[in-house]
C-alpha cells in the first residue's frame, strides 16, 4: 500500500505483517488500533463499493477476524469521487474538486483500514457512479457502466492471488439501492462463480426488526431519522426479516474500533447520523453484524455465529 511509518519513514506494504515484524510504528499503536497476531491460515475478503463502506458495514468483522489472526483483504471498487468534499461540499456544489476528494478519501480509507487491522487494501479505481438516478450513472467510466465481466475478471485476479476462504459483499439490491453497491454484488458473484475459490460467500444484511427497533429508540428520544421521514425498511427493501439471517457475528468488543474507523472517514462522516447517535443506541446497532450465506461448500449448520464455521 505504500504507507510510510510515521516514526521510521520506512515503507509499509502489508500493514499487519509489518506491524508484527516489531518495527516501531506510532500509527499502529494508536489507542483504538486493533492489534493481532497471525495465528491462522484463513483469509477473509470484503468487497466494497466506496471508501467508508468497509467500516460502516463490515468494520466489526474486519476488526474481529484481524484480531484472530485471519488475513483480511478489503477490495474497494470505486474512488468515491461523488462523496462530499471536506467541509461537507456536495458534488453538485461549487468548490467540489473530484481529484481532491479522491485523494482525501484514499487517505481516510488507509487510516480506517489501519484502525481495523486490515492486512491488505486493494483499490480497483473505478469512477463513483453517484446515487441512483444521478446523471453520473451514465458516465462511460462509471463503475455502473463497467461490463460485469470486466470487473469480475479484475476481482478474480485478486481472488487467485489471495485465495479467500470467505468473501463478503452486498446483496443484489446493493443493500440500499446504490448502483455501485449493486455492481459490487454483481462482480463479486461473477468472480466467485468464475474462480470457485471462496468456500463461503455472504451478503451483508440487517434484521429488519432490529432496524425498526433502533428507529423506535431514536424516535423515543426525539432524534430525527435521516431524511426526516417515518422509517419504512420495506421501501426500498433494506435488510431481511430476522428469520432469513443465516449468520450473526458478535462484534461487541469491536464497537469502539468500528466507531474509530468511521471517524477516520471524517470528510464523509463529520455530520454522520450514526456517529451522532447516543452511545447506547450505537452499541445496540453495531454490537453484531448480520449476513445471509449465499454460497457454501462446508455444510456448516445454520444459523451460524462465525463466518468461518466449517473451516476451522
Ligand atoms: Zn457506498
Amino acid at each position: 500500500m505504500g504507507l510510510k511509518c510515521r516514526q521510521t519513514g520506512s515503507k509499509c506494504d502489508e500493514l499487519g505483517w509489518w506491524a508484527l515484524s516489531q518495527r516501531s510504528c506510532a500509527a499502529f499503536w494508536s489507542p483504538n488500533r486493533v492489534t493481532f497476531a497471525r495465528m491462522s491460515d484463513l483469509t477473509l475478503m470484503a468487497v466494497h463499493a466506496h471508501p467508508d463502506d468497509e467500516s460502516a458495514s463490515t468494520g466489526g468483522i474486519l476488526a474481529k477476524y484481524a484480531r484472530q489472526g485471519v488475513r483480511t483483504i478489503v477490495v474497494t471498487c470505486t474512488n468515491g469521487e461523488m462523496g462530499d468534499a471536506t467541509g461537507g461540499i456536495k458534488p453538485a456544489d461549487p468548490g467540489h474538486n473530484a481529484a481532491a476528494v479522491v485523494e482525501k478519501r484514499r487517505e481516510e480509507l488507509r487510516a480506517a483500514c489501519e484502525v481495523l487491522g486490515v492486512t491488505h487494501l486493494e483499490m480497483l479505481g473505478y469512477q463513483d457512479s453517484g446515487m441512483m438516478g444521478w446523471p453520473q450513472n451514465d458516465a462511460p467510466e462509471a463503475f455502473w457502466h463497467t461490463p460485469v465481466d470486466e470487473g469480475a475478471k479484475r476481482l478474480a485476479v485478486l481472488m487467485e492471488q489471495y485465495q479467500p476462504d470467505v468473501v463478503v459483499t452486498y446483496d443484489e439490491y446493493g443493500f440500499y439501492g446504490h448502483p455501485d453497491h449493486i455492481q459490487a454484488n454483481r462482480i463479486t458473484v461473477a468472480a466467485t462463480d468464475m474462480t470457485k475459490i471462496p468456500k463461503k460467500l455472504y451478503y451483508t444484511t440487517v434484521p429488519r426488526e432490529a432496524l425498526q427497533q433502533m428507529f423506535t429508540m431514536l424516535k423515543d428520544l426525539n432524534i430525527q431519522e435521516p431524511g426526516g421521514e417515518e422509517f419504512d425498511p420495506t421501501d426500498p427493501p433494506i435488510g431481511v426479516p430476522a428469520e432469513q439471517v443465516t449468520t450473526t457475528v458478535d462484534v461487541a468488543e469491536f464497537v469502539d474500533a468500528k466507531r474509530a474507523a468511521l471517524q477516520a472517514h471524517a470528510s464523509q462522516t463529520e455530520s454522520s447520523f450514526f456517529l451522532q447517535m447516543p452511545e447506547d443506541i450505537f452499541r445496540f446497532a453495531f454490537a453484531s453484524e448480520s449476513f445471509t450465506r449465499e454460497r457454501d461448500v462446508t455444510g456448516a449448520p445454520i444459523p451460524e455465529n462465525d463466518l468461518f464455521a466449517g473451516l476451522r
